[in-house]
């Protein structure tokens, strides 16, 4: 429900394979834009219970609301869906009341889209990582460069993990696919690696690069 920037985004990547995909856009230049590359795209007001029943939208096993700028029929659109008992419903919420107000509907997954990316690329641009991921609070994998200290040593032998504090878990050579280091791994300058540790400590660790 909503085929804006995430919308969007969000259905092209599903569809494929097995997934079936209705997009339910209030736009007609959208659902004219989309028609084709989803399984189904339909001009429609989400926040319309018939309308909703009437595209057999109950039925289906999750739905994602991905109205982000109407406060109002996000949250109309997300309280049809817990009403018809949808057992995964996801929404986007465009503030932290936004999404306070999703999760208290009973929507079952409730993201913040601009402020989880503005974190994320605030850790890229503060440190000297190519890309960057955050479990929990503090816990991160961080895909980065080799430092000197390392480069030439079997991993085993390298004290990453005692010194930094920091797991190498893979290694992809120039112009090959990631594998998993093992202790054995010998790395060489050129190769990306992606470490496992503490967000301080994996940060540290690819300033070090
Ligand atoms: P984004 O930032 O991802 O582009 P927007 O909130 O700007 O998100 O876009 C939301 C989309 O949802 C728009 O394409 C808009 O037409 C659509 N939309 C808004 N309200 C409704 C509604 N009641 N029913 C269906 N689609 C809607």
């Amino acid at each position: 429900m909503g085929l804006g920037r995430f919308g969007r985004a969000l259905a092209l990547e599903l569809v494929g394979e097995e997934t079936e995909v209705l997009g339910i856009d209030e736009r007609a230049e959208v659902v004219q834009e989309l028609s084709g590359s989803l399984t189904h795209v339909v001009r429609a007001d989400a926040t319309k219970e018939e309308v909703l029943r009437q595209l057999a939208v109950h039925e289906f096993d999750r739905a994602v609301v991905a109205i982000g700028s109407d406060l109002e029929a996000s949250i109309l659109t997300a309280s049809l869906l817990i009403s018809f008992g949808i057992r995964d419903v996801w929404a986007k919420a465009t503030s932290e009341a936004h999404g306070r107000i999703l999760a208290q509907l009973g929507v079952h997954h409730v993201v913040h889209p601009e402020h989880d990316m503005g974190q994320r690329v605030a850790h890229l641009v503060r440190g000297r990582m190519l890309d960057y991921v955050e479990f929990e609070d503090d816990f991160a994998l961080v895909k980065t460069s080799p430092p000197e200290g390392v480069v030439g040593l079997a991993l085993g032998d390298s004290g990453v993990r005692t010194r930094h504090g920091v797991t190498v878990v893979a290694v992809k050579r120039p112009g090959e696919g990631f594998t998993y280091a093992t202790a054995d791994t010998v790395l060489e300058a050129g190769d990306t690696i992606i470490v496992a540790g503490g967000t301080r400590q994996a940060e540290r660790f690819s300033e070090l690069a």
